[in-house]
């Protein structure tokens, strides 16, 4: 999931300084895990808004605000409130906000989030970064860890010099990502292979940007 916080109120508050009226748009699905696109969390910010004078037209839950087609049909029954409003706020993630950015061509959006990473929720509202979106993964040679994001270095054959006592030179709160996956190696009986692998330089041709995919069959295939 997109890990996304709050952006500070007051350059917020300066952002939007040269609009009275908002239309608040969340997200149900990251945003809200994150607390930062929620119902509660529209509320919350449709009352620091009026606190400060401003006028909120509406809002509402998005299912999925990064999904253009059906946050559009979605926003359909609030017509009368969007257009009642100088101003869009999108809390979601930049995928989200630019979605609302497709949609509103006349209209000015903003977005009320920073998104941070992708995601795994360790606990409720606690994430971590686990993947780095590569393009192409290296998980099936290094028994399921990372090191491009797990190492603070991305080492691709670790542990670099720095490590201590197992933990990480460069954040000594944490573990080396390298003992990290010798050990899983070694629970795994694997260890033989990790030695026997060595990686190679990273081919980053995979995460050149901005990125596109065609999921769906083609339908030639669908014919088959
Ligand atoms: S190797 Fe790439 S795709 Fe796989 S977890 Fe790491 S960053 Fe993500
Ligand atoms: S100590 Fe381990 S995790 Fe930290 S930078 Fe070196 S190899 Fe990477």
């Amino acid at each position: 999931m997109i890990i996304t916080k709050k952006k500070d109120f007051q350059e917020l508050m300066e952002n939007i300084k040269g609009y009275k009226s908002f239309f608040l748009i969340g997200c149900s699905e990251c945003a809200s895990l994150c607390g930062t696109g929620s119902q509660e969390a529209i509320d919350a910010l449709t009352e620091a808004l009026k606190a400060e004078g401003k006028e909120v037209t509406g809002g509402f839950v998005a299912k999925t605000g990064c999904q253009v087609l059906g946050t559009k049909t979605e926003l359909k029954p609030f017509k009368e409130q969007l257009d009642k409003s100088e101003c869009i706020l999108i809390m979601s993630c930049g995928a989200g906000t630019q979605a609302a950015t497709e949609i509103f061509e006349d209209k000015p959006v903003y977005p009320t989030n920073d998104s941070l990473f992708l995601g795994n929720m360790t606990r409720f509202q606690m994430f971590d970064e686990r993947c780095s979106l590569c393009g192409k993964c290296i998980l099936d040679k290094t028994g399921g860890i990372c090191p491009l994001t797990a190492c603070p270095k991305g080492i691709l054959n670790g542990p670099c010099g720095g490590c201590k006592d197992g933990k990480c030179e460069v954040s000594p709160d944490i573990k080396c990502a390298w003992v990290r996956i010798y050990e899983r190696m070694k629970r795994l009986d694997k260890l033989q292979e990790l030695c026997d692998n060595a990686l190679e330089a990273k081919d980053w041709s995979a995460s050149i940007k901005p990125r596109t995919l065609v999921a769906r069959p083609h339908k030639e295939e669908k014919k088959k």
